[in-house]
């Protein structure tokens, strides 16, 4: 079984083993680069619980990382934030303000700066990233079209801050690392022409020297070594990609699954 703890565990152990520095992405847009380095980044989209596992995984291995956070409820849990913080890790802002605003740019930023200001009473952020919002027609990073996060203390943003020719970025986007194909807006192209499916095929990478020497890995919370759960979500995510393909072509099965997944993140 893929995308478990278990799983997970093995593949930072893989990058360690083979000479990775993890850092964090804060100290990565702070120029504390290095020549071979891991850049972990974790997109809190739901099921918040899920963090701490990982959390506690990479803190047995010395590992520190970013655990990004969204303001509803699935993903807003203070005492997980609490828990994450405790164990060394930094959190940083999963931000779709304007995406929740229909494209209202003004009332967007406001809320984005509110936003913000609740997860730093919890600690000081200096990193934000978007969350795809695939079912919207407003992409989130369009706001720093018109505002600026550095006026906020913000000193990155991954779309703005990394350039994707220069470090690899693999992503669990459905269970599988080639998951980008059905991606709306959460893709980097790159010129490395590297593609993995499994964390397996990463591992074996990794060993044989293949994996580039600089990589961000984001990885959501969905791993979990609870079958019941990872049955559902691996059902959930096939199901989910088929109708993103299928919605592509028709416009009645986009409205549809859009007005599905507004209801389902409903913030009451
Ligand atoms: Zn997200």
């Amino acid at each position: 079984m893929d995308f478990t703890i278990k799983k997970y565990r093995q593949l930072l152990i893989s990058l360690q083993k083979e000479g990775y520095e993890f850092i964090t992405f804060e100290a990565y847009c702070l120029g504390k680069r290095r020549p071979k380095f891991v850049i972990l980044r974790h997109d809190v989209d739901e099921m918040a619980g899920n963090a701490l596992k990982i959390a506690e995984v990479e803190s047995q291995l010395g590992i520190i990382s970013t655990f990004f956070f969204r303001i509803v409820k699935q993903s807003n849990k203070p005492e997980v934030i609490r828990e994450i913080i405790n164990m060394g890790h930094q959190i940083g802002y999963h931000y779709e303000d304007l995406a929740t605003t229909n494209g209202d740019k003004e009332l967007a930023y406001a809320n984005f700066q509110k936003n913000l200001a609740y997860f730093r009473e919890f600690a000081p952020i200096k990193t934000i990233c978007m969350h795809g919002s695939s079912t919207s027609e407003f992409d989130n990073r369009s706001l720093w079209k018109t505002y600026d996060y550095r006026d906020d203390g913000i000193v990155g943003e991954p779309y703005f801050s990394i350039d994707f020719n220069e470090v690899f970025y693999l992503t669990d986007t459905g269970y599988c690392w080639d998951g980008y194909k059905t991606a709306v807006r959460d893709t980097a192209p790159n010129n490395f022409n590297l593609s993995f499916h499994t964390t397996d095929d990463i591992i074996q990478a990794i060993t044989e020297g293949k994996l580039p020497a600089q990589v961000m890995i984001l990885a959501h919370t969905l791993w979990t070594d609870n079958l019941l759960k990872w049955l559902f979500v691996f059902f959930r995510e096939k199901i989910r990609n088929s109708i993103k393909r299928a919605s592509r072509n028709n416009a009645f099965v986009k409205k549809i699954y859009s007005g599905l997944v507004k209801l389902y993140w409903k913030n009451d």
